[in-house]
């Protein structure tokens, strides 16, 4: 007997009505509090290995200081490396920041560009942070896959792949574009809350009779 297909719009309504009740990414957060590519950009950047909340904070002390390239350029190193810490590598990430900011007001005017291959020319921006900017920065239709999203729909048995960009490659021919973008968002939230990297809670999915728990050894 064969696999049996997976209903891609179920999995988009539970999605959804558990999303209601779940708290958002920290970047959607930020970004449906001003719809801004450069806010977006520069939070997703100080994202990366830190806990939600810390981002949160850390974004809104820097935007409340600096909320331009302009701006990040202007304020003093020192000074931002504090507006950000605790989040992880903020050293670093404060280099990448003011890195991107000059490069944005040499070669883009100051402002972030509405393109894939050119937001993944600039230092520290790979694909998943470019397609977030997309979605998040200017509601563009794209595909940003995260290690959640990989997950998810390998567990389900929507996807066979070994590696987020090929999940990337597989979404774009195979998922229905009115659903791109707030895909990352919710399967963000329902990887950390539900379908958890180890022993995922399946007793409490609403899509546990469809999955396919492909890879799901112990689960609750
Ligand atoms: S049934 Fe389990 S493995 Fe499948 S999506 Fe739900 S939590 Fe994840």
């Amino acid at each position: 007997m064969g696999k049996k297909a997976v209903d891609i719009d179920h999995v988009y309504d539970v999605l959804a009505e558990e999303y209601e009740r779940l708290e958002k990414p920290s970047v959607t957060a930020i970004a449906e509090k001003k719809r801004d590519p450069f806010r977006v950009l520069v939070s997703t950047i100080i994202s990366l290995r830190t806990k939600d909340e810390v981002t949160i904070a850390a974004s809104e002390r820097l935007f409340a200081a600096a909320d331009t390239p302009e701006k990040v350029l202007a304020l003093d190193t020192e000074a931002m490396e504090k507006l950000i810490y605790p989040a992880g590598f903020y050293r670093n990430k404060t280099r990448t920041i003011k890195d991107i900011s000059a490069i944005l007001i040499e070669k883009y005017a100051g402002s972030v560009p509405a393109d894939i291959d050119e937001l993944v020319r600039l230092k520290g921006v790979g694909r998943k942070t470019a397609n977030l900017v997309l979605v998040e920065g200017f509601q563009i239709p794209a595909v940003c896959v995260d290690i959640h999203v990989h997950r998810i729909f390998n567990r389900l048995g929507y996807l066979s792949t070994k590696d987020p960009d090929k999940t990337e490659t597989e979404l774009r021919k195979k998922l229905p574009q009115k659903y791109w973008i707030k895909l990352n968002e919710m399967m963000v939230t329902y990887g950390k809350y539900i379908c958890r990297p180890i022993s995922p809670f399946c007793s409490a999915c609403g899509l546990s009779d469809s999955c396919a728990k492909v890879g799901v050894t112990t689960r609750r």
